[in-house]
């Protein structure tokens, strides 16, 4: 068991004009508090899956990432915290040479040994990890020689990790008809997790933070609910008109969003995920998307960046 540092996370109330004035409740959801190197969501998706890695004998964990990928860097501490070996496929074989930069020092001193790929090599392993934990590798497959091995997907969203995502809704006492339980979208199993755990009549609100994901990213949200309760839900939907311009894309006016927001309400805005939700979130009470009286509670799913 990792242990969290704070669980269940605190629920605050934030009181803020723009919300006011459309009659709509707004409030946050600080998973950002779970733990300082497993923060958020990558917390409540790793936990089961670590579980089941511990049970089933596992003594090394091997998963995918890009060379700030926050998901890497929070396997590393989890596997670190549980005495198991981790291994991290970069994408990227030009990084293999060049200094680490600080995310990937991070997951090296954590414990991670990493090995890059191209980005043809990423595409087609990422590609064949299908997120059940089982290893579908054939003969070529690149984490081959890391075997056996607990390989968990890009992102970290498979079926265990939307059963950990459903305990965030858990926490959330009185849903009901007019709440909206709101999370940035990178890979869709955080959302997937909140939609499945919520009662009847309330709703989950994704806002996808890369470009072009239509289609896409509800087709795997749905994949994802069929993997881990054999049926798909119809209490949730994804905006994709707040991704300013695609993933870790930070327009300057995104930028000011958030430290403004960070500055009325004390709370770090993580800029590639959370700022994204919460300027979303902000432009749809305005431009009168939710009735009066809806209750928002937006789930703030990890920590700003150290550098
Ligand atoms: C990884 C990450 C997400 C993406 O969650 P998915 O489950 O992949 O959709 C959201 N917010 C933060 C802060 C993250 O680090």
């Amino acid at each position: 068991m990792l242990e969290p540092v704070l669980l269940p996370t605190p629920l605050v109330d934030c009181t803020d004009e723009v919300f006011a004035r459309a009659g709509v409740e707004l409030r946050l959801k600080r998973d950002d508090l779970l733990h300082p190197a497993v923060p958020g969501n990558k917390w409540r998706k790793l936990a089961p899956n670590l579980a089941a890695a511990v049970e089933q004998g596992h003594t090394r964990l091997l998963t995918f990432g890009g060379a700030y990928s926050t998901h890497l860097r929070a396997v590393a501490a989890a596997a670190a915290a549980l005495g198991l070996e981790s291994v991290g496929l970069v994408r990227g074989a030009e990084l293999a040479d060049r200094p680490r930069n600080w995310s990937l020092r991070a997951a090296e001193r954590a414990g991670m040994r990493l090995e890059f790929l191209t980005r043809a090599e990423y595409r087609e392993a990422t590609g064949r990890a299908d997120g059940s934990g089982a290893s579908t590798a054939t003969a070529d497959a690149p984490w081959r020689r890391w075997e056996p091995c607990l390989v968990l997907p890009e992102g970290g969203s498979n079926a265990l990790a939307v059963t950990g995502a459903a305990t965030i809704p858990a926490e959330l006492p009185d849903l009901g008809e007019r709440d909206v339980v709101c999370c940035p979208v990178g890979t869709g199993g955080t959302l997937a997790g909140i939609a499945a755990g919520l009662p009847p009549g309330a709703r989950a609100l994704g806002v996808a933070v890369l470009r072009g994901g239509e289609g896409y990213l509800e087709a795997e949200v749905a994949r994802l609910h069929r993997a881990a309760y054999g049926r798909e839900f119809a209490n949730w939907r994804i905006d994709h008109g707040h991704h300013g311009g695609g993933y870790g894309r930070v327009p300057v006016e995104l930028a000011s969003f958030a430290a403004e927001f960070e500055q009325r309400h004390g709370v770090p805005v993580e800029l590639r995920y959370v700022a994204k939700l919460l300027a979303a979130l902000a432009d749809l009470a305005a431009t009168g998307a939710f009735p009066p009286g809806t209750r928002l509670t937006a789930v703030v799913t990890g920590l700003p960046d150290p550098e």
